[in-house]
């Protein structure tokens, strides 16, 4: 994973570029907007965070011509001010996220981790989990060589669970994240669903996926 952080503050740039490192990530930096904007052109990176006060050219200009080009590369935008009309020009120009400073390592860490994970989505990477693979561009979905046809919202549901794998998923945590607005009263709707998945992807299938823990939710685990 490739990262390129455009920061004209030599001693910020340096923090984040050892912390992210120490992540396992590869950082490149580049100290102004200019140079930041023909590196982000010319390179494959996973994602660029990308300070708004910067020399030659500022982020939010940066942006705009990265997203002009037809580049999609996921952008963390850096700004000192967390007015709202400089957090809406950022994202207007195309950036993904914000982060104002000064900002908490760890709150970096969450941001950087939730838009890569967005742009390999986009980028179509195929999502796997023990014999099963789900293509994010057509929403298809396979156990071995079956295909399985699934609505738009069950495929949804089973992306949601499959990036959390062997992990207890509450219905309250289901509905936050799948139906994208707590819905208290709506957990037997996600039963439906589960179980509209599980005659799905589990019905003709020996290994079972989709597993009920009592009292608790759901979880996706091999047997
Ligand atoms: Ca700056």
């Amino acid at each position: 994973m490739k990262i390129l952080i455009v920061e004209d503050e030599k001693k910020v740039a340096s923090f984040i570029k050892r912390g992210l490192e120490d992540d396992g990530y590869q950082v490149t930096v580049s100290h102004d907007g200019a140079d930041g904007l023909k590196r982000a052109l010319n390179g494959d990176f996973n994602l660029i965070i990308l300070d708004n006060m910067l020399p030659k050219k500022d982020g939010v200009t940066v942006a705009r011509e990265l997203r002009e080009s037809g580049n999609q590369v996921p952008v963390l935008m850096l700004t000192a001010k967390d007015t709202t009309e400089d957090i809406v020009s950022g994202l207007d120009a195309g950036s993904d996220d914000y982060l104002t400073k000064p900002f908490a390592f760890a709150e970096l860490q969450a941001r950087v981790r939730a838009l890569i994970r967005r742009g390999e989505q986009d980028r179509g990477a195929e999502i796997r989990f023990a014999d099963l693979r789900m293509d994010p561009v057509n929403h298809k979905v396979w156990r071995g060589q079956t295909e399985i046809v699934l609505t738009a919202k069950e495929y949804t549901l089973l992306a949601f669970m499959v990036r959390n794998a062997n992990t207890v998923l509450s219905r309250a945590n289901i509905a936050d994240n799948v139906w994208e607005y707590p819905f208290e009263t709506f957990t037997n709707i996600i039963d439906v669903y589960i179980n509209y998945l599980r005659k799905k992807v589990d019905g003709k299938f020996p290994t079972k996926l989709i597993h009920t823990v009592r009292g608790q939710g759901y979880i996706l685990k091999e047997g």
